[in-house]
This record gives structure tokens, C-alpha cells and sequence, in this order.
């Protein structure tokens, strides 16, 4: 089945990368930067919903000192109905928190006993 890869943030749909990360495959698009799982759930993880949407969630940047490179905004699926909190405040501009893990993701899925961000690949 193929799978029709989109740009969340500006539709962008041939110039997008595939980058292997600690947690799949991150695609990234390179017109505007954006960067989304690869394995976006089309159905919500926790209720099953088709209602996902994706929103832009702020990454925290570290600042080396000799130069400051701006960080792509990362996206992730919230569950209109199960994330309708972040969803919501997603809607008003805000960037969804860089610690938040979606409902429609899998939060608290019984894979992942860890706590907060895993900067380190395994
Ligand atoms: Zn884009
Ligand atoms: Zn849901």
C-alpha cells in the first residue's frame, strides 16, 4: 500500500528526507524544515479514532556557542478526541510542550518505561 507522504506544515510532498533516529524514522521536509515521525498512526493509539491531526511541538534547542542553527518544528499526531486539551491549545498557536507524548501516539504505551526525553540512541 503505498503511503502518501505529506508535509504537515506547508503540504510539501517530493522533497522530504528520511532520517534514522532513536525512535524510527523521522522524515523531514526540506523546503520548510518541518520533521514528523515517519510512522504516523492514522488511527488514534489509545481510542482508535480517525480524527488525528497533526501539530507543530516545540523542540528544546541546545546552544553550543558557536552557532545558533534553528530547529525544524517537529510534529505529532493528537487525537481529536483523546489529546482535545493540547489539540485545543495547539489551535491557539501555541506549540504543543517538547515533553507532551500524544494519546494518539501510544502515550504510556506498555513499550516505553521511560521517563521524559531519551536524547541518546539505545
Ligand atoms: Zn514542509
Ligand atoms: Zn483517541
Amino acid at each position: 500500500m503505498p503511503r502518501q507522504m505529506t508535509c504537515p506544515a506547508c503540504g510539501e510532498e517530493e522533497e522530504l528526507t528520511g532520517e534514522r533516529t532513536a525512535e524510527g524514522i523521522a522524515i523531514s521536509c526540506d523546503r520548510c524544515g518541518a520533521r514528523w515521525p515517519r510512522d504516523t498512526p492514522y488511527t488514534c493509539a489509545s481510542c482508535g479514532g480517525r480524527d488525528i491531526r497533526m501539530r507543530g511541538q516545540a523542540l528544546t534547542q541546545f546552544s553550543r556557542g558557536t552557532q545558533l542553527s534553528i530547529v525544524g518544528l517537529h510534529y505529532i499526531p493528537l487525537c481529536a478526541e483523546c489529546d482535545a486539551e493540547m489539540l485545543a491549545r495547539a489551535n491557539q498557536q501555541k506549540p504543543v510542550p517538547g515533553r507532551y507524548r500524544s494519546a494518539a501516539a501510544g502515550r504510556g504505551g506498555e513499550d516505553d518505561g521511560q521517563e521524559g526525553l531519551s536524547i541518546l540512541p539505545r
